[in-house]
């Protein structure tokens, strides 16, 4: 039976990308959303079209109860996990802290903090050779912008992110002798919808000339250092950044 990956967050973007990546490399890819069903059927059915395995399962990650739904599904139609992506996670419009209201930084944590980190907490119950598991890994999907702390734009996006990093470096001391590796990615600005949805859609026109190498990234890109770091069986605790530069 093939290797299984759960993706978080696989309807569109990155999260799609890798998908797409990592079931031509021989996973059967669970691909999570949590509203936009047709594009992650979509996400499916190319996957299948190219003779790849995947299936589509809704879930709120920001909700505890539909992170263990989620683990659920993937319980019940496939019986294993081997990876998982953390990488659903959202912005918001831009805003210095001094007007941000507690409900904004509050759904923020959730969805790009807690969220992980439950789904983590899943994934290490499976996997974890002291609990019978048969080892696996787990890459987080952070931002350049927990380097670079998003100044009046998004000081509390950057901040989940910091807690990704961090999640990512403790998880990964914590499981090592457990058969699991815990990486993290750092993208810079790269071509997704998220832009969109913070009323930022012109920060890929922008930002391109603001990144040493000239340019933003592609979803592919970002995929590319997924897959390496899922692939790369010395690295634990491991962030790399993919920014072009910045
Ligand atoms: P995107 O295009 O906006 O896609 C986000 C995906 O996450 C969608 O499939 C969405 O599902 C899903 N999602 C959102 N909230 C969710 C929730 N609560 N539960 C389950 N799924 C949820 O995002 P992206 O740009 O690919 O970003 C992916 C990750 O990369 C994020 O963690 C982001 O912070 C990080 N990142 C992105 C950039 C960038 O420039 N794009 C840079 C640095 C880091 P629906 O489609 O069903 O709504």
């Amino acid at each position: 039976m093939n290797p299984v990956m759960l993706i978080t967050g696989a309807g569109r973007g990155i999260g799609a990308a890798t998908a797409q990546l990592a079931a031509r490399q021989g996973y059967t890819v669970v691909v999570n959303y949590l509203r936009d069903h047709r594009a992650a059927e979509g996400v499916v059915s190319a996957i299948r079209e190219a003779g790849g395995q995947a299936i589509a399962a809704q879930a709120d990650v920001a909700s505890e109860d539909g992170i263990r739904g989620l683990f659920a599904i993937v319980d019940a139609e496939l019986g294993r996990l081997d990876v998982l992506v953390n990488n659903a996670g959202v912005v918001d419009v831009n805003c210095r802290v001094e007007d941000m209201d507690f409900e904004r930084v509050e759904r923020m944590m959730r969805i790009n903090v807690a969220g992980p980190m439950i789904c983590a907490r899943e994934a290490v119950k499976r996997m974890s050779t002291r609990r019978g598991g048969s080892g696996g890994a787990i890459v987080n999907v952070s931002s350049v912008a927990a380097r670079l702390g998003g100044p009046d734009e998004y000081v509390d996006y950057a901040a989940s992110k910091g807690a990704v990093d961090s999640l990512t470096r403790g998880l990964a001391r914590e499981v090592a002798g457990e058969g699991i590796r815990v990486n993290a990615v750092r993208p810079g600005v790269i071509r997704t919808a998220i832009h969109a949805s913070a009323d930022n859609a012109n920060k890929v026109d922008v930002a391109g000339q603001r990144i040493p190498l000239g340019r933003i990234g592609e979803p592919e890109e970002i995929a590319s250092a997924i897959m390496w770091l899922i692939g790369s069986e010395f690295s634990t605790g491991s962030i790399i950044d993919v920014d072009g530069g910045v």
